[in-house]
């Protein structure tokens, strides 16, 4: 049987959390996405690893394909029984040439669903704090082409009607027909004084708003050289945004802050910067590879039923641990014979995929709370595994030993800073649009000093503001030669946002 079906799918107008519960189900299913320039890329991390990603890209009318070659691509693979998503800019039914697409496969015979998105109009309003319809302004709001006469719209526009009744008007592709649209409005009857917003990149961290009157608008427009791709809110709604405007006054708003992070522990911190509105570069300075040699685990995993405890203090030394044992054709049944030691929730959950619950979780995450358990328990004589990173420290097999126990403490996995940043970081350093760079921990400014070179590094971060989590951290950064703008009082990330806050207001 054939499974193929094609999912038109809104994506929502640029915030990647704007597409639809619907819409992320069907990228889940997808074995084939064809995509568009305004359907944000970072959506197609909810695809499947292994689904065949098509752009079909159409910049401001430079068409990347015909829509003739993408409504035969859909039929094709649809055809070929795969399970297409197709996704589009805000929703596929505004200006998006859903139907032309929907026309196509059905007179193909390919069933299709369309599951709808936030249009640009409605993610521009939402975010620019412009409601389209207000009880005591106005009841009704139109969403227009700017490229009537230029396309296919031709001359459907009833401007007299637009223009009268005070209805609010919203012009989707209308930036360069900015002039020639405000001036027609006005011509057809609408005040001259009447405000206009500008917003490009709606909810987006680049979003730009610019405001005016239909008089004014366009000469603006043209000094600030304000560029597409923005939606055009006309009507007297636009005035509520002086009090309504809630995205771009939030305290890091429009911020490009680069985060340096040690493996898996930056995202939280991210998420609190962007909640506070900065567009956030995430720069790993630690990469984990194998072992130079997996003699010494493969070793122990082979006498583990000798043992009495194995202990792993991170989620990242359970994972190595359990894809060893996986590759030696083991399973979780062969640690059935030891007690189980972990530190932290988080590799509690990590062991927990695996089907292993803990018996002992110290409720003090650092190596002293585990040795001060340990230290209520009889280990005289008992066999303990202990497989770690390269570069731990050694309190724990040491203690243990004090303690009676035999400590085997075979390397899992190792830390290495990865050789080169990743390209938007770089590009954004060049650029020179990043206003700041955050440190967390000494390592993380240690390694971009070795992944770039000392003078490098400098170089780059001129005019960078610098943050530091703590006095370790800043001084690492001092000895390698950067100043420290920012560190907070005591060295959480909330009091680490907090200061960025401070210093950005
Ligand atoms: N189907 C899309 C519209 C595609 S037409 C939707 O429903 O939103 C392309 C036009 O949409 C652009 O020229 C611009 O006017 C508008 N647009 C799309 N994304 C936008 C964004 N993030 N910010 C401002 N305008 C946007």
């Amino acid at each position: 049987m054939n499974n193929g079906i094609v999912y038109l799918v809104g994506a929502g107008p640029g915030d990647p959390s704007l597409i639809t519960v619907r819409g992320v189900e069907c990228l889940r299913r997808a074995e084939v996405v064809v995509y568009d320039y305004l359907a944000n890329e970072q959506l197609l991390c909810h695809a499947p690893g292994t689904a065949e990603r098509i752009y079909a890209g159409k910049v401001g009318g430079r068409h990347n394909q015909g829509q003739d070659e993408i409504n035969n691509l859909l039929v094709a693979k649809a055809g070929a029984g795969k399970i297409v998503v197709r996704l589009k800019g805000g929703d596929p039914f505004v200006f998006g040439r859903g139907g032309e697409e929907c026309e196509a496969l059905r007179d193909a015979g390919i069933p299709f669903e369309v599951v709808p998105g936030v249009t640009a109009a409605i993610g521009a309003s939402a975010y620019s704090g412009i409601p389209l319809t207000h009880r005591d302004i106005t009841a009704s709001v139109a969403f227009v082409t700017g490229q009537e006469g230029k396309d296919k719209f031709e001359s459907n526009i009833d401007w007299d009607r637009l223009s009268l009744g005070g209805g609010t008007v919203v012009f989707y592709m209308g930036i360069t027909t900015l002039r020639r649209n405000m001036q027609r409005l006005i011509e057809h009857g609408r005040a001259a004084e009447t405000p206009v917003a500008l917003v490009r990149w709606a909810t987006t961290a680049c979003q730009q708003v610019l405001v005016g009157t239909l008089a004014d608008i366009a000469d603006r427009a043209e000094e600030s050289g304000f560029k597409p791709p923005a939606i055009t809110i006309v009507g007297e709604v636009v005035s509520l945004r002086e009090k309504l405007q809630w995205y771009d006054t939030r305290p890091l708003c429009g911020k490009k802050i680069l985060v340096t992070r040690a493996a898996e522990q930056a995202g939280e911190f991210s998420a609190k910067l962007a909640a506070r509105g900065a567009s956030v570069l995430e720069c790993p300075t630690i990469r984990l590879v194998e072992p130079e040699s997996w003699q010494l685990l493969d070793l122990a995993i082979r006498e583990l039923p000798e043992y009495d405890w194995l202990i792993l203090t991170s989620a990242n030394a359970v994972r190595y641990f359990f894809q060893r044992l996986d590759m030696l054709g083991l399973d979780a049944r062969a640690v059935a014979g030891c007690r189980v030691c972990v530190v932290g929730p988080k590799t509690a959950d990590e062991m927990r995929s695996y089907g292993v619950k803990a018996d002992l979780i110290p409720t003090d995450y650092k190596a002293e709370g585990v040795v001060k358990e340990f230290s209520r328990l009889d280990m005289q004589g008992s066999r303990v595994l202990f497989p770690r990173a390269d570069k731990a420290r050694d309190i724990i097999p040491q203690e243990l030993k004090r303690l009676g126990a035999h400590v085997d403490s075979p390397v899992a996995y190792r830390n290495i800073f990865p050789d080169r940043l990743p390209p938007e970081t770089l590009f954004a350093l060049e650029k020179r649009s990043v206003d700041c760079i955050t440190f967390t921990s000494s390592s993380t400014v240690q390694n971009l000093a070795a992944m770039l070179g000392e003078e490098l590094m400098h170089d780059m971060l001129k005019g960078v503001a610098v943050a530091s989590i703590g006095p370790i951290t800043s001084k690492t950064c001092r000895d390698l030669g950067l100043k420290v703008d920012i560190e907070p009082q005591s060295y959480t990330m909330d009091a680490l946002v907090a200061a960025l806050e401070t210093y950005f207001a």
